[in-house]
């Protein structure tokens, strides 16, 4: 009957997650009752009465949230002894309790124990929170203002009008974790309060300072003072007993900052704002610092907005997929092309550019993919049935969908479903550096040479692994950046690196076009360097499907 206890713990461990540290509940009175319904009793049922703490589950359906229940209840039949604890102000726990029907286990006496010990710890630690509750607006290890005495300090400075004489920051140390790593978390606590102390000294009369918790810290500055701030966070050393001796850690901070110049603020934007700035700084600018501008605000908006129609979308069949042809410049013939996906929302078509990253960062890209490439595998068929001739049609996978190990399967399904002659679909993947990526890559490339589907890899030449990419990777195609092409001035450079690496291409059986021709000057640098086959506006941008067929009937474009 092991599952039982088993059962309770579970829901308790995940009814005190709901609740967080916050709760105040404790546990002791129902650790007694638990104790006390041994051995002679079976505990039917545990629960908690929440009915006085609306505030932790607003939401919540049931006053009474069940901790536990036996499997296998016995009749309510009037035998029950109901036990109820008055547990803290806020909530009660509420025990039925039946007389045993037949007697414990030994490992049912074993689980009883350890389930009390679990409750007597989880709770233990909701009690500690009581504690901490007290300073409910200090950040425990720091001692300076958290998240919510950060906002009270503030906003009557914003009440008075005078908000705009400061800038508000929000940072991180770099890294911090790896002080914590090498010196271990007692350390890593130390240096924080070092650095809290720094930085209380630093802070004038008139300003704020918190500390959100783990290396998050929030600053309102005034604005003269904004100068010698962010000098301070560019690097200070602190110096930490430690039973080796002292410990110096050089500290420097990645800081977003707000220059706020109305005195509109809400609540909110005091951390968002900055917030918006530093995650640009650690991940596009690499820069010690960087203020949000309005550009930051609209995109964040813009992305948010992404993941909010992003499901719909796809469910309504708002993508859709244009056809960019690749044509060979010996002849003039239509030799394949690629599907780029387009959204059409509201009557207007947005551009790949700006869903395609927010997809990809929130790990929604793969199911695009593999939409898209339904939607190919659709249009080759209809085609065909319409007595058109189709042609290889590339698709997109990204970078990201490698992760998944299942994706090689997947669309061989997906081929197999629609019945598509492995020669008529091409995979185009982008180069990496990363080490693991590669790996991933590699895998994955195989696993589509073994299936007998062609593969390309996008954007060639503009990563830096070209060389080991021709070695380590089998594939079909090289797609040659249109870097190579956009200079005012052809490099003579690129000339030499190109010609070779195409000779190179063409000894082990790996086809080449050029993406992004425009000019015919671009065309005739690209055919010196051995490059044939082309894609680029000089014949066609992507054109929408019907318009597509029409190319596939011609088949040839003008001299
Ligand atoms: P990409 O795979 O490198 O696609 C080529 C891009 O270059 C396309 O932009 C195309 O319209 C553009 N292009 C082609 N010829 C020329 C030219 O002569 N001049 C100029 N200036 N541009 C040219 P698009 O359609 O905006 O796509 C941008 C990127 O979005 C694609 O770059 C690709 O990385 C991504 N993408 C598009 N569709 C998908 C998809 O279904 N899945 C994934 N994962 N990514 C996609
Ligand atoms: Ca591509
Ligand atoms: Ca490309």
């Amino acid at each position: 009957m092991g599952y039982r206890f088993m059962n309770g713990t579970d829901n308790l461990l995940r009814f005190v997650r709901k609740l967080g540290m916050d709760a105040k509940a404790t546990i002791t009175s129902l650790t007694r009752a638990v104790a006390m319904a041994a051995p002679d009793y079976h505990i039917a049922r545990l629960e908690i009465d929440l009915s006085e703490v609306p505030a932790f589950l607003p939401n919540a359906k049931t006053r009474l949230m069940t901790l536990y229940e036996a499997p296998n209840p016995p009749e309510e039949n009037g035998e029950a002894l109901l036990q109820r604890f008055h547990v803290t102000r806020e909530g009660e726990i509420l025990v039925s309790i039946y007389p045993g029907l037949t007697p414990w286990t030994e490992t049912e006496k074993d689980e009883l124990v350890i389930f009390s010990h679990i409750c007597f710890f989880y709770f233990g630690r909701i009690r500690f929170a009581d504690v901490v509750e007290k300073s409910a607006f200090t950040q425990y290890l720091s001692g300076l203002p958290n998240a919510g005495g950060y906002i009270s300090r503030v906003m009557p400075i914003v009440a008075q009008r005078r908000i705009t004489e400061y800038d508000a920051y929000y940072f991180n140390l770099r890294s911090f974790g790896l002080i914590s790593r090498r010196y271990g978390a007692g350390i890593g606590d130390q240096v924080i309060q070092k650095y809290a102390e720094i930085l209380r000294v630093f802070r004038a009369e008139d300003e704020v300072i918190g500390h959100l918790g783990g290396d998050n810290f929030v600053a309102l500055i005034r604005k003269e003072n904004s100068p010698a701030f962010l000098e301070m966070l560019s690097g200070i050393s602190v110096t930490v007993p430690s039973k080796n001796g002292p410990v110096t850690v050089q500290l420097s901070a990645v800081a977003g900052g707000w220059h706020i110049t109305d005195n509109q603020v809400e609540q909110s934007d005091l951390i968002s704002m900055p917030g918006i700035a530093l995650n640009i700084a650690k991940n596009v600018t690499h820069q010690s610092a960087c203020f949000v501008t309005e550009e930051m605000v609209r995109r964040v908006s813009e992305e948010k907005q992404v993941m909010q129609l992003f499901p719909k979308a796809l469910a309504m069949e708002e993508f859709m997929v244009y056809y960019q042809p690749k044509v060979d410049s010996r002849t003039n013939e239509l030799t394949g092309a690629e599907g780029l996906v387009r959204w059409k929302h509201d009557g207007e078509t947005i551009s790949p550019g700006l869903f395609i990253p927010v997809l990809e960062r929130e790990g929604e890209i793969e199911k695009l993919d593999l939409y898209v490439l339904r939607r190919v595998c659709e249009d080759l068929v209809a085609w065909q049935k319409a007595g058109l001739k189709p042609v290889q049609i590339s698709v997109n996978i990204s970078r990201k969908d490698l992760s998944d190990p299942g994706l090689a399967s997947e669309i061989d399904v997906i081929l197999s479903t629609y019945g598509i002659d492995r020669s008529l679909i091409q995979i185009e993947v982008t180069e990496t550096t990363d080490e693991t990526e590669h790996g991933k890559m590699t895998e994955f490339l195989n696993r589509l040479y073994e299936m007998n589907i062609s593969t390309a890899i996008d954007d060639f030449g503009s990563g830096y692994s070209s060389l080991s990419t021709l070695r380590n990777f089998r594939i079909g195609t090289l797609k040659i950046d249109r870097s190579f092409i956009n200079n005012e001035e052809f490099s003579k450079n690129d000339e030499i690196i190109l010609t070779d690496i195409i000779h190179m291409a063409g000894q082990l059986g790996i086809g080449v076009i050029t993406e992004g021709v425009e000019r015919t000057d671009q065309l005739e640098f690209v055919n010196r360097v051995g490059c044939y086959v082309i894609q680029g506006f000089l014949y066609d941008r992507p054109l929408p499907r019907d318009e597509f067929e029409k190319r596939l009937e011609n088949r040839k474009y003008e001299a």
